[in-house]
C-alpha cells in the first residue's frame, strides 16, 4: 500500500491508524512481567508529547528501562514513527483524524447501498447514489447552520466571528476551545523581534474533574500580521484555533483574527466544488451552476495535472492562478455592484430549494437502492 500510495497520490501523506496499533499492546505486551508499566509509558510518550524530542527521547528511556531493544515490533513501529505518533503528523492538516474511524463508518454507509452479491454495474451505480445522498446530507446541515444559531458562551467578538462563519458542528468544536480558556493562564515569556513568546499553562483534569496535572504550551505571537503559533498544533491539523492562542488573542485585545484562521472547509457558505458536479444518472436539467462547472471541472484538472509535472510548470501555474484569482474577485465585486444597481437578486432563483425539495430530484426514492440488470 505505501508504494502504491507514493505512487498514485505523490502529495497525499500516507498514515497508520492510530488505534489499530495502541490496541495490539496487550497482544505484544499482555505476557510482560512489567506489562502495566510499559503501556503506561508507552501511552504517555504517543498522547503526551508535545515535541518530537521530548518522544525520542522518552522513547530512548522506554526501551533502555524495559530491555525492548530486541522487540521487533516497536522496532518496526520507531522506524515508521512519522507516520502515526501524533506529535510526528501534526504538523499537517488532517481535519482533526487521527483513526480509521471516518472511513470505517464510511464503510457502514456503503453497506446500505451494496453487498457481496452486487454486480459491478450496480456497484457503479449504487455508488453513485450513495455519493448523491452524501452531497445531499452536507447541503442539510448547511441549512441547518444557516437557520439555526449556536449560543455565545463568552460573547467575545472572536467568538462571534467564529459563530457567524462555521456551521454548527464545527462551531461546537471552537467552543470548546472556549470552554477550556478557564482552565489556561498565559505570561508572556519574552520578546523576540517583532514576535511576543507566551506560555500559556493549562490545568488537564482526570476523568472526575480533578485537576491531574500542569501542561506548559509556547504561542508564538507575531503582532504586525497578527500571525499565531502554538506548540500544540491544534489549528495545523485540525484547522480550530487551540485554547492557548485563543488566551494570547484575548490577552492582546484582538477583536478580530485574520482571514487565514478561519477555514473555508468549515464555512457554512462555503460552496464545496464536488457538490455540483453533475451525476452521470441525474435526468433533471442542469441549472446554470451545474452547468458551469461541468465547462471547468475537467479542465482544471488537466491544468492541475500539467502543472504538477516539474517545478517550472508549478511555480509558472501559481503565479497565473493567482493573478486570474485576484481578477475574477474584482470581477465578481464589479457584477454584484452592477447587478444591486439594477434592483436584480444576485440569487438564481433556480438555484434555491428547500432541503425536501432537493431530497426529491432526481431518481424516485423507491428505487434508489435497487438497481436494474
Ligand atoms: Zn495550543
Amino acid at each position: 500500500m505505501t508504494i502504491a500510495i507514493e505512487e498514485v497520490f505523490p502529495n497525499s501523506h500516507h498514515r497508520l491508524c492510530l488505534w489499530h496499533i495502541m490496541k495490539k499492546i496487550p497482544a505484544k505486551f499482555g505476557g510482560h512481567a512489567q506489562y502495566k508499566m510499559i503501556k503506561k509509558q508507552l501511552k504517555n510518550i504517543v498522547y503526551n508529547s508535545l515535541t518530537i524530542d521530548e518522544c525520542d527521547e522518552n522513547w530512548l528511556k522506554m526501551i533502555e528501562e524495559f530491555n525492548l531493544e530486541n522487540n521487533d515490533w516497536l522496532k518496526s513501529l520507531h522506524e515508521e514513527r512519522h507516520r502515526w505518533i501524533p506529535v510526528y503528523v501534526k504538523d499537517n492538516f488532517w481535519a482533526g483524524m487521527s483513526t480509521s474511524q471516518r472511513s470505517e463508518s464510511m464503510n457502514a454507509f456503503f453497506d446500505d447501498y451494496v453487498h457481496s452479491k452486487t454486480s459491478l454495474k450496480q456497484f457503479v451505480e449504487q455508488y453513485d447514489n450513495a455519493l448523491k445522498k452524501k452531497i445531499e446530507n452536507e447541503k442539510h446541515l448547511d441549512f441547518v447552520s444557516f437557520n439555526s444559531t449556536m449560543p455565545l458562551i463568552l460573547g467575545y467578538p472572536i467568538e462571534r466571528q467564529f459563530q457567524n462563519a462555521y456551521t454548527n458542528n464545527l462551531f461546537k468544536l471552537f467552543q470548546d476551545e472556549i470552554r477550556g480558556l478557564m482552565f489556561c493562564d498565559a505570561s508572556l515569556l519574552k520578546e523576540e523581534g517583532t514576535t511576543l513568546i507566551f506560555e500559556v499553562v493549562e490545568t488537564i483534569l482526570g476523568k472526575n474533574g480533578e485537576p491531574v496535572r500542569e501542561v506548559s504550551f509556547r504561542v508564538h505571537y507575531m503582532e504586525l500580521d497578527c500571525k499565531l503559533k502554538c506548540m500544540c498544533r491544534l489549528f495545523e491539523f485540525q484547522g480550530i484555533l487551540c485554547r492557548h492562542v485563543i488566551k494570547v488573542l484575548i490577552r492582546m485585545k484582538v477583536t478580530e483574527v485574520p482571514m487565514n484562521y478561519i477555514m473555508d472547509r468549515w464555512r457554512k457558505d462555503f460552496k464545496r466544488g464536488y457538490q455540483s458536479i453533475s451525476n452521470i444518472y441525474d435526468d433533471f436539467v442542469c441549472d446554470g451552476e451545474r452547468h458551469r462547472y461541468n465547462i471547468l471541472t475537467p479542465l482544471i484538472q488537466e491544468i492541475q495535472q500539467l502543472g504538477a509535472k516539474n517545478d517550472d510548470n508549478c511555480s509558472m501555474l501559481v503565479e497565473i492562478l493567482k493573478d486570474t484569482k485576484e481578477k475574477l474577485i474584482v470581477n465578481g465585486l464589479e457584477h454584484s455592484r452592477v447587478e444591486q444597481l439594477q434592483g436584480v437578486s444576485t440569487y438564481d432563483s433556480k438555484a434555491i430549494h428547500s432541503p425536501l425539495k432537493v431530497r426529491s430530484r432526481g431518481r424516485p426514492p423507491t428505487k434508489r437502492k435497487q438497481s436494474k440488470d
